[in-house]
């Protein structure tokens, strides 16, 4: 084989190499690339990560803070309806202690109410009213012993000559017998 005839074959032999090493070199490059697409995914992710992970600290702030201020609202209202309690406690005593007041008050000048007053003036209209008849008014009195009828009691007892008072029985007679006015 002539000098010139190997040198070709060499040389052919050699393209074909390069262009080998050129197909491998592309290869190459493309995973590459799909390399660099990855790491820059998996960065792109990773802080995508990182901002979720700070949000979710920020939000747990803000709920730590939302409850403490809660919680000081809350401790501030139970503060002030404990001092309005006790306002309220002094106040009921006072109101308690005035209505006793009147009560007494009330009592000392026979200013009582209801069915008590009703009993009361019942009791003073009884005193008023005859004994004996329980219909006239008291209207004359027996001197002897200072009880009091009504004038036609204290008429029909002397008529009838029976001459005693109704109450204590004490002999009477017609001088004995005063008129009285209220
Ligand atoms: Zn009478
Ligand atoms: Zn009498």
């Amino acid at each position: 084989m002539p000098q010139s005839l190997r040198m070709r074959t060499k040389c052919q032999g050699l393209e074909a190499q390069v262009s080998v090493l050129q197909r491998s070199a592309a290869e190459l490059v493309g995973v590459l690339d799909a390399h660099r697409a990855a790491i820059e995914e998996f960065q792109k992710a990773r802080a995508s990560c990182e901002e979720s992970r700070v949000q979710i600290w920020c939000l747990g702030l803000i709920r730590q803070n939302a409850a403490r201020e809660e919680t000081v609202a809350v401790s501030q209202t139970m503060e002030y309806l404990q001092l309005r309690n006790g306002d309220l406690e002094r106040e009921l005593y006072a109101t308690r202690q005035k209505v006793g007041e009147l009560q007494t008050a009330g009592q000392g000048g026979h200013a009582r109410n209801g069915s008590d007053s009703d009993a009361w003036i019942q009791s003073l209209k009884m005193k008023l009213k005859c004994a004996v008849c329980a219909e006239g008014n008291k209207s004359v009195c027996i001197t002897k012993c200072g009880h009091l009828f009504c004038r036609s009691c204290v008429q029909r007892n002397l008529a009838a000559r029976n001459r005693k008072c109704p109450t204590c029985h004490k002999p009477f007679g017609e001088n004995d017998v005063m008129e009285v006015f209220f």
